[in-house]
């Protein structure tokens, strides 16, 4: 049996999944709405989850030198801050670099890519799909949806978490700064936290989220910036003593921590399209990495074990409510209870240096094996 499969989001997800469709010989398109290579809201810190299989894949991105990250800083808001080793570490990379290089490999790979092309209208009828493009109409046997957090789409699609409003937002900077290699840092302030970690040729990634009532009160990014997130003297050294490289930084706001559906009208849902994590986690980008994996995995089952459409779509809720759920809860637990205010970014900075065992347990609860 062969479908053609429509692959919604040219992102980490979208792009793992063609790649690995393709080479088993399964036809698929991937639309994505903006042209590579481009920014986006990102800590661009990978978990080492991901690298045995992107290395396996031969998609791991080694002649851009991302460097090696295995300590991590954790500070409170009044600047005390602790050290702790992580047990698996990551590498730094820009999103800018490396969704163009898997897009890359995914066209060596005979993947068709329609740049600029937003999907706009997905229905489905008779075990088929019709989906409605910016270009224009294409049909399809099977849609994985990869398009992210959140898209005029979900709208569409009259997805429940996109009726509520929520209240966060995310900056990102691409700043010349003296910081180590081999260290990502979570700074808290009040309302938010901030990640800084190396990505490649040198330069580092500045990127925080923060509640919308903060900026709301402060008027502009500028003035909060100042404002609100100096508090902390860590982060007031690095943003007097940095050359940030953006004209205007990079935003996104409405980021909803919701668990979603990971199947919703038959279209199989990858990555944030299904879920996003907390991003002090630092492992959202090699869940969609892995989720890409997994839903190609089982297409390829479908196809040539002549399976119904009710098994793919059962099975794949099935294993990703498995393998993510019960991450995506940790995550959220931990942001709402450990961060972003004095009170309780100072309880995490004190039990990381008092109780380092819970803290590695905690760490844990959000974080997945190597796959
Ligand atoms: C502030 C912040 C910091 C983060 N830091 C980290 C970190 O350090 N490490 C980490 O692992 N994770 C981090 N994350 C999470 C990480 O960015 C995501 O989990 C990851 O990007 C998910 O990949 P994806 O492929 O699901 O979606 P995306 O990477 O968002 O890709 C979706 C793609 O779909 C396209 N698209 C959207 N709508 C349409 C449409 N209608 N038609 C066609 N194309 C469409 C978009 O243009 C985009 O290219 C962070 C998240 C935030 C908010």
């Amino acid at each position: 049996m062969q479908k053609n499969v429509a692959i919604v989001g040219g992102g980490l997800a979208g792009l793992t999944a063609a790649i690995c469709l393709s080479r088993q010989g399964i036809s698929c398109t991937v639309f994505e709405k903006r042209k590579y290579p481009f920014h986006r809201v990102c800590g661009e810190y990978v978990s080492n989850e991901a690298k045995p299989f992107l290395q396996s894949l031969g998609v791991f991105p080694a002649h851009l030198e991302p460097p090696s990250i295995h300590r991590f800083q954790l500070s409170a808001v009044n600047g005390k801050y602790v050290f702790l080793n992580l047990d698996l570490g990551g590498f730094g990379i820009s999103r800018f670099a490396f969704d163009n290089f898997l897009a890359e490999k995914a066209r060596e790979s005979d993947v068709k890519i329609l740049e600029n092309c937003e999907v706009r209208e997905i229905n489905y009828h008779d075990g088929e799909f019709e989906l409605i493009t910016s270009t224009g109409t294409f049909t399809a046997g099977i849609v994985i949806g990869a398009y992210g957090k959140r898209s005029k789409l979900d709208f569409f699609l009259n997805r429940d978490f996109i009726k509520k409003r929520s209240p966060f937002v995310g900056v990102k900077y691409h700043i010349r700064t003296d910081f180590p290699d081999d260290l990502i840092a979570l700074h808290n302030f009040p309302g938010g936290y901030c990640g800084i970690s190396r990505v490649e040729n040198g330069l580092t990634n500045l990127c925080y989220l923060v509640h919308r009532d903060v900026l709301r009160q402060s008027g502009n990014i500028a003035a909060m910036e100042g404002e609100v997130l100096c508090r902390n003297p860590l982060l007031e050294q690095i943003f007097k003593h940095s050359e940030f490289l953006f004209q205007q930084p990079e935003t996104i706001n409405e980021i909803s921590f919701d668990i979603r559906e990971p199947v919703y009208n038959h279209i199989l849902m990858a990555g944030d399209t299904a879920g996003l994590i907390a991003p002090l986690c630092g492992n959202g980008m090699a869940m969609a990495i892995h989720a890409g994996k997994m839903v190609s995995e089982l297409i390829h089952r479908y196809c040539k074990e002549k399976k119904s459409s009710a098994w793919l779509e059962n099975e794949y809720a099935r294993q990703w409510r498995a393998l993510f759920v019960r991450r995506l809860r940790a995550g959220r637990l931990m942001q709402h209870y450990l961060f972003g205010s004095a009170v309780s970014s100072g309880i995490a900075v004190n039990l990381a240096l008092t109780l380092p065992p819970v803290a590695r347990q905690l760490v844990r609860l959000s974080h997945g094996q190597v796959f």
